[in-house]
């Protein structure tokens, strides 16, 4: 038994913010990764109004649509936060420049490396812990995601707050709390990622179908559970005993 699977079955089933609060008090080198979506609005909206000590940034590929840019910009306002950009080492022109126009067209994986997880793995090296909005039923990947979980991928904890929400939770929240929502969501777009790759569903179509439409693929790779990308690997994961550490009752 590790420290980290008895800090997940001490917070199975437990409240966000209490989750978020023993992330906090876990690891001090602890962020939100938030892609702006309805789920990373919750987790942030939680951190703002209870001053939780938690960084928050995204992942800024240059290739946003114009509405989650604003929707960026109305958070930060909202919570007087500042959502850092993680931006990768090229701008889309440079990309161009080297590999060709579009290569999310041709080649979205290698895309996505270059744009997500080549930023996402230099960033998380400066981190003990992350937080993450997935969600259990958002894809067959993720169904079996725990609560608290070694992210061998990127060398770090991963921490899961929202893994056994539902979507309908969720938009209760958002609307409890007068949170902030990207308009596009009202106009098919259930799940919104770069412009390029995301296009809007129809009515009962899985809601991530419209990301990378017509590819198979359904992930950037930021969440998947394999070989680390470049930059990663060889990390060692922060041992803590998360569960003392908080105050949790252990499980017998
Ligand atoms: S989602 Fe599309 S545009 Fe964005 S990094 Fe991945 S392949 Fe490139």
């Amino acid at each position: 038994m590790t420290d980290l699977a008895a800090a997940a079955r001490a917070l199975d089933g437990a409240p966000a913010l209490e989750v978020l609060r023993w992330a906090a008090a876990t690891y001090p080198r602890v962020a939100l990764a938030t892609s702006l979506g309805p789920e990373d609005g919750v987790l942030l909206d939680l951190i703002a109004r209870h001053d939780l000590p938690i960084e928050v940034f995204t992942l800024d590929t240059g290739l946003l649509f114009d509405e989650t840019r604003a929707l960026w910009r109305a958070l930060e306002a909202r919570y007087q936060r500042s959502i850092r950009a993680v931006a990768p080492a090229q701008t889309v022109a440079a990309q161009a420049a080297e590999v060709g126009d579009a290569l999310w067209a041709r080649a979205p994986d290698a895309c996505c490396a270059r744009r997500k997880l080549a930023p996402l793995a230099a960033e998380l090296a400066r981190h003990d812990a992350w937080i993450t909005a997935i969600r259990r039923d958002q894809t067959a990947d993720r169904a079996d995601a725990a609560v608290v979980e070694a992210d061998r991928r990127f060398g770090l904890v991963k921490v899961n707050p929202l893994v056994a929400w539902t979507s309908a939770q969720v938009w209760q929240h958002l609307a409890d709390h007068d949170v902030p929502t990207n308009p596009l969501h009202g106009r098919g777009y259930p799940s919104i990622g770069c412009a390029p790759c995301t296009s809007p569903v129809a009515a009962g179509e899985d809601p991530r179908s419209g990301r990378w439409r017509g590819r198979a693929k359904d992930e950037c790779g930021l969440h998947q559970r394999e070989a680390p990308p470049s930059g990663a690997a060889g990390r060692r994961l922060p041992v803590v005993d998360g569960v003392a550490a908080a105050g949790l009752r252990r499980p017998s």
